[in-house]
C-alpha cells in the first residue's frame, strides 16, 4: 500500500509518523510517500525520512497517490478534497465533535478509520491511541500546574521551618488521571482521587494516593468498554457538594472527567473556584469537550478574581511532541499491521478491531451514535 500523512495545523506539533515508524511499514512491504517539510514541527529533516525510505514529495502528489493517509488531528474538509474516494484516513477523527469532517469522509467515499473507537482491550493496548496520549497529558498537565503554583510540592524541612506540601486533587482517574497522581507523587505533594467508577480506588491506593469517596446515590458505574455511565444532574450536584471540602483544601486541581460522546461533565462551578485558595491551579483536561470547570476557556490560561488559575490548554500532549509522536506513529503502525493482511483489509465481519474503528465505508457513517449525532445537526 502507498501511506502518506496529512500535515496537522500549525498549533499542532505531534506527528503521525516518525522516521522509525517509517522504517517499519517500509520493512512491512509499503510505500510511503511524505509531503516536503512534514517533519518540521519536530525538526526532522526530509533527508532523515528519506533515510527512514520514505519518498518526500509535492503534498498535492503525496495525497494523490495514497492509499492510506494518517492524521494527527481531524482534517478539515478541504483538506480531504485531495484524497481520492476510497483512500482510508486514520486517526484521531473526533467522531462526536468533528461532525463536518466525519460528514466529508462520508460524502467523498473516503473511509475513516477513527482510533478515539479502539476498543479498550488487552490486545488492542498497543493500537491505543487515546491511551498512549492521555498518559502523556496526565503528566504534562501536573508539570504545568507545578510550574504555575506559588508554592513546592513536596514537604521540606528547613532551618527555617517547615514548608507543607502541596496538596493535589485528581478528579476523574482513567488512564490520564492515573498518570497525574503518579506523576504528583513523584513531585512530592499529597494526592486525593475521586472517580465515579469504584472500581479504580485500589489503583488509587496502589499509587500511594488516597481515594475519597462521596455518596451520589443511584447508580454509578461503567460500560462494558470500562467507560464512566453518565451521572444524573441530581448526581453531579451530590457529588459537587459534597467535595467542596477536599476542593477548598487543595493547591492543585486536575480534572480528566469524560463520558465517552458526550460533553463533558461540569465537576467544579464558580462558588468552588471561589472557595480555592489564591495562587491555587486548576487544569482542565477536558477543556476540549467543554470543560470540568466553571471558567474554563479552551486553549487558554484564566485567572480568576480570587486568583485561581485555571488552565484549559489543549491538547496537552503536544507539548511533549517528540514523545508523543513516537507512541502515536507507534500506534498507528500497530494498527496498520493488524488490520491489514496481504494488502487487503480484514473484514468488519471477522475482525472486532478493524469494525470497531472503520467510522465511515461506502458513503456511509457505520457508527450509530455517531450517526445519530451528524443526522440530528442536520
Ligand atoms: P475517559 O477519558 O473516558 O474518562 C476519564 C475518567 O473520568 C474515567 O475514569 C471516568 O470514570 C471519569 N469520570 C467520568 N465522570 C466523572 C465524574 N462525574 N466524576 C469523576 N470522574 C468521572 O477514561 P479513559 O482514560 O479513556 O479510560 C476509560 C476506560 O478504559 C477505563 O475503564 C480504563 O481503565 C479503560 N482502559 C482500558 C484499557 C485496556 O484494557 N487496554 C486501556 C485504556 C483504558
Amino acid at each position: 500500500m502507498v501511506l502518506t500523512a496529512i500535515p496537522s495545523p500549525p498549533e499542532e506539533r505531534r506527528l503521525a509518523l516518525v522516521p522509525a515508524a517509517v522504517e517499519r511499514l517500509v520493512k512491512l512491504g509499503h510505500e510511503v510517500r511524505l509531503p516536503q517539510g512534514y517533519g518540521a514541527p519536530l525538526h526532522v529533516g526530509d533527508e532523515a525520512w528519506a533515510a527512514a525510505g520514505a519518498t518526500v514529495v509535492a503534498e498535492a502528489d503525496a495525497r494523490a497517490r495514497a492509499d492510506v493517509a494518517l492524521v494527527v488531528t481531524p482534517p478539515a474538509p478541504k483538506v480531504l478534497e485531495g484524497l481520492a474516494p476510497g483512500t482510508f484516513v486514520v486517526g484521531f477523527l473526533d467522531p462526536f465533535f468533528s461532525l463536518p469532517t466525519v460528514k466529508a469522509l462520508a460524502d467523498g467515499g473516503l473511509r475513516g478509520m477513527c482510533v478515539e473507537l479502539m476498543p479498550r482491550t488487552t490486545y488492542a493496548q498497543k493500537m491505543d491511541a487515546l491511551s498512549s496520549q492521555a498518559s502523556l497529558a496526565g503528566y504534562v498537565a501536573v508539570v504545568l500546574a507545578a510550574q504555575r503554583i506559588d508554592k513546592v510540592l513536596p514537604m521540606m524541612s528547613t532551618p527555617a521551618g517547615t514548608i507543607a506540601p502541596a496538596r493535589a486533587f485528581v478528579l476523574g482517574v482513567g488512564v490520564a488521571g492515573l498518570q497525574a497522581i503518579a506523576t504528583a507523587k513523584r513531585l512530592g505533594a499529597r494526592v486525593d482521587a475521586y472517580d465515579t467508577r469504584p472500581v479504580v480506588a485500589e489503583q488509587v491506593k496502589s499509587l500511594g494516593a488516597r481515594f475519597v469517596e462521596f455518596d451520589l446515590g443511584g447508580e454509578q458505574g461503567q460500560t462494558d468498554q470500562g467507560y464512566a455511565q453518565a451521572l444524573t444532574d441530581e448526581q453531579l450536584e451530590r457529588q459537587r457538594a459534597q467535595m467542596a471540602k477536599v476542593v477548598a483544601q487543595s493547591d492543585i486541581i486536575i480534572t480528566t472527567a469524560q463520558v465517552f460522546g458526550r460533553p463533558a461533565p461540569r465537576l467544579l462551578d464558580a462558588a468552588a473556584i471561589s472557595g480555592m485558595k489564591p495562587g491555587s491551579v486548576v487544569v482542565d483536561l477536558a477543556a476540549a469537550t467543554g470543560g470540568n470547570v466553571e471558567g474554563t476557556v479552551a486553549g487558554e490560561e484564566v485567572v480568576t478574581d480570587n486568583g485561581v488559575r485555571i488552565l484549559g490548554l489543549h491538547p496537552l500532549p503536544a507539548s511533549v511532541a517528540r514523545d508523543a509522536s513516537q507512541v502515536y506513529a507507534a500506534n498507528l503502525t500497530y494498527l496498520i499491521e493488524h488490520a491489514w493482511v496481504d494488502g487487503a483489509l480484514r473484514p468488519t465481519s471477522e475482525d472486532d478491531i478493524v469494525d470497531a474503528v472503520l467510522l465511515t465505508d461506502d458513503g456511509a457513517v457505520r457508527h450509530d451514535a455517531v450517526r445519530a449525532r451528524l443526522e440530528a445537526s442536520a
